[in-house]
Formats: C-alpha cells, sequence, structure tokens
C-alpha cells in the first residue's frame, strides 16, 4: 500500500528566521523523493511538517485522501494519527527496551491481537536479516544494526509512506553504501511512498527516484538524479551537485561577424545563434572538459596546475593566466606539472546562467550540434 503527499504553499518560520517559504511539493505514489539541500535550507523542517512534528503558519498538507494540515480551516492531524511512519538520524531507539519491543512498540500501541503483533516483529526481523538480535538491548547493536531496528521499527507498523531523516549520516562509509543498497531493495519490494532527507549528492543521486534540492527554504529544482546533474536549473544547483564541482565563470555573449559567440577569460566559442548579446555566467562539468597533450587547431594552451589521483580517474586543474579549470580525466594520462595542454567544450555541455540571479538561461538551438566536435577558436 502507498500513498501520494500534496503540498502547497506552506510556510514555516522560528521567530525571524524563515525556514520554509512558500513550498509547493506534489510527490508521487510509490517514489522514492529526496530533499537535498545544505546544512539550514529546510529539508528537515519540510518532512517534519509532513510528519506533523511541526505546525507550519500557512499552507496545505494531504497525505493520500486525508488533509493533515490546513492553516486556513484550522486542521492539524496529530503526528500519531497522520499515516506516516518516520526513521530519525539518531535512530531514537528506547535504550532501556530490547530490540523486539523496539520493533514491536508501535503495534503494541495500535493494540494489535498478541499473536499478529509477534508475528509482524518476527517477519521484519528476519526480513533484515537480525533473526536472534530480539532479545538484545539498542547498547548492545553496531551503528548498523540499530540503523536496521529503526527501519524494521518502521516496517512493523506498514505506513504507507516512510519519512527518512539522514538515516545513514551516523554510518561509516563502507556501511553507508551498503545501507543504500538495502533501502533501494527495500523500496523496489514494497513501492512504498517514500520521502528521504540528506546533504549527501551522492547519497541523493544513488537512491532518488526525483530529487528535490532545497536552499534558504525555497525550492530550487524538482527533477530526475541525472536531469538535476546534466541540466541544473540554477546556478546554485549546478554548483551544488556534482564532485568535483561544475567549473563555473563569468561569460559574454557577442554577436560579430554574423555569428554568436560566448566569450570567457580564457575561451571563446562559437554558440547556436538565439541569444542576445549579454553578461552571464557559463557552466560546464569537469568531464565535459577534452584534454589535449598536442597543439590543436583553433584550442588555446593551458598549463597542468595539478594532477589529483582518484583510482579509477584524475582530477586534472589546468591554468591560464589566472583561471583554473577542473577536468575529469579518464584516460591514465601521465601528466606533469606545468606541462602544456589544450583543450576541447562543446557548446551541448555548457549551462548558462543569468548574471544576476542565476537563472537558467536556454541555448535552444544547441541540440544542432549533439555528438559533433565543435573546437574553440
Ligand atoms: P540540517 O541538514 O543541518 O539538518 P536542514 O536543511 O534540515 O539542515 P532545518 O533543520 O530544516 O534545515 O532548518 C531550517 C532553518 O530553520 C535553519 O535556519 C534552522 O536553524 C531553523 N530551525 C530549525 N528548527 C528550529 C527550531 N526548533 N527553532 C529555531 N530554529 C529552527
Amino acid at each position: 500500500m502507498s500513498t501520494t503527499i500534496e503540498v502547497k504553499n506552506l510556510t514555516k518560520t522560528y521567530g525571524k528566521v524563515t525556514a520554509l517559504k512558500r513550498v509547493n511539493l506534489s510527490i508521487e505514489l510509490g517514489e522514492f523523493l529526496v530533499l537535498l539541500g545544505p546544512s539550514g535550507c529546510g529539508k528537515t523542517t519540510l518532512l517534519r511538517c509532513i510528519a506533523g512534528l511541526e505546525t507550519p503558519d500557512e499552507g496545505q498538507i494531504i497525505v493520500g485522501d486525508q488533509t493533515v494540515f490546513d492553516a486556513e480551516r484550522g486542521i492539524a492531524v496529530p503526528s500519531g494519527k497522520r499515516k506516516v511512519g518516520m526513521v530519525f538520524q539518531s535512530y531514537a531507539l528506547w535504550p532501556h527496551m530490547t530490540v523486539y519491543d523496539n520493533i514491536g512498540f508501535g503495534l503494541w500501541l495500535q493494540k494489535l491481537p498478541a499473536k499478529e503483533a509477534r508475528k509482524q516483529v518476527d517477519d521484519v526481523l528476519k526480513d533484515l536479516g537480525m533473526e536472534g538480535l530480539g532479545h538484545r538491548y539498542p547498547s548492545e547493536l553496531s551503528g548498523g544494526q540499530q540503523q536496521r531496528v529503526a527501519v524494521a521499527r518502521l516496517l512493523a507498523t506498514k505506513p504507507p509512506v516512510f519519512l527518512m531523516d539522514e538515516p545513514l549520516s551516523n554510518l561509516d562509509a563502507r556501511l553507508r553504501l551498503d545501507m543504500r543498497s538495502e533501502l533501494k531493495r527495500l523500496h523496489f519490494r514494497l513501492g512504498v511512498t517514500t520521502v528521504y532527507v540528506t546533504h549527501d549528492q551522492t547519497e541523493a543521486m544513488t537512491m532518488a527516484s526525483r530529487v528535490v534540492v532545497m536552499n534558504a527554504g525555497e525550492i530550487q529544482q524538482i527533477d530526475a538524479p541525472r536531469t538535476i546533474y546534466h541540466k541544473p536549473a540554477s546556478l546554485f544547483v549546478a554548483e551544488f551537485v556534482g564532485m568535483p564541482r561544475i567549473n563555473s565563470l563569468p561569460a559574454q555573449v557577442v554577436r560579430q561577424d554574423g555569428k554568436t559567440w560566448l566569450r570567457t577569460d580564457v575561451f571563446t566559442l562559437e554558440i547556436p545563434a538565439g541569444l542576445s548579446e549579454q553578461e552571464l555566467t557559463a557552466a560546464i562539468r569537469p568531464e565535459d572538459i577534452t584534454l589535449y597533450l598536442e597543439p590543436q587547431s583553433g584550442m588555446t594552451e593551458f598549463k597542468v596546475y595539478a594532477v589529483l589521483p582518484s583510482g579509477p580517474e584524475q582530477y586534472v586543474q589546468v591554468k591560464k593566466d589566472d583561471r583554473i579549470l577542473m577536468i575529469r580525466e579518464t584516460r591514465p594520462l601521465d601528466l606533469k606539472m606545468d606541462q602544456s595542454v589544450w583543450i576541447q567544450i562543446k557548446p551541448p555541455a555548457i549551462n548558462l546562467y543569468h548574471k544576476e540571479n542565476g537563472a537558467a538561461i536556454s541555448m535552444h538551438s544547441t541540440d544542432k550540434h549533439d555528438g559533433e566536435d565543435v573546437p574553440y577558436s
């Protein structure tokens, strides 16, 4: 069983801090939606408002067919009566209760017949590979096991919506990776609508069916991870998502000789006609810059500034004048500091942003260049 969530014009303030500013969000049936953003952007507040742990100032929240919050109509369904289950970053396990009782607690509250409740607890213990741990106390478990108990507790009551607030952030890197796969399998198996909060972009990109990127209480973009990565809707999203960080540099659109050019301090590149002359910001992913070791016609010379090997690839910084560009290089090139290199950028790989407000500017007719090599001059 799964359900949808509608958030309409939600605002939440804490004194002078506006944690959420008129947030609108439609969460689809069965999707794994990840709220991503820097610390303080409001993602936990949004999740807690859906859970009923915070009371918004304005707006509406509808879970399935139930309006759980409506500021105008004075509706605020208490947390326990909303059809949602939540896993917290701290796991929030009862230290004085065994694993068995921690998992079963919600069922005892629901006054489920004892036999049925016991079966449900046994089932989730088995499901999550924790048979035999039921008698232990949380302090007798590893971080990964505690995390699993928190998930088991969520599963036991079978809520139609899962809310998860950074559930993996207390685990070490390897365990976190394993648990990501487990949570994905769980979602694949159960298909329960899930809203998941993280500040870790890798976690968001690897787990989400859609990512909501937030900043300063506002939603910047809602899209599939691939779109968020390749077509960021704002400079904020472009710079927040991607490691190493996207190369962003001031640029100008100029018209000359009947052609349209994108001019930066280190390269000038012909782009399709369509944009008026203006100043903007150009952003290019490190893997969208191709490195050449020999001079190429029409390409500018850079010097290798630093080489940062990282196992299967190396991050190469190249410098010209005061500008440093980051390149993701998958070939095992033996590069030396200060060696000359030449770079190529393809127009379709460039995203353009408004100089003042960082909103995306479409370079629409770039499509005709897809797949072609267009060196800059
Ligand atoms: P983090 O990743 O650090 O948890 P977040 O994106 O989840 O950050 P929130 O916890 O939602 O951000 O906080 C949003 C803003 O609201 C922040 O400025 C925060 O300081 C403020 N805030 C959150 N909870 C409270 C509270 N109970 N009292 C006062 N201010 C709060």
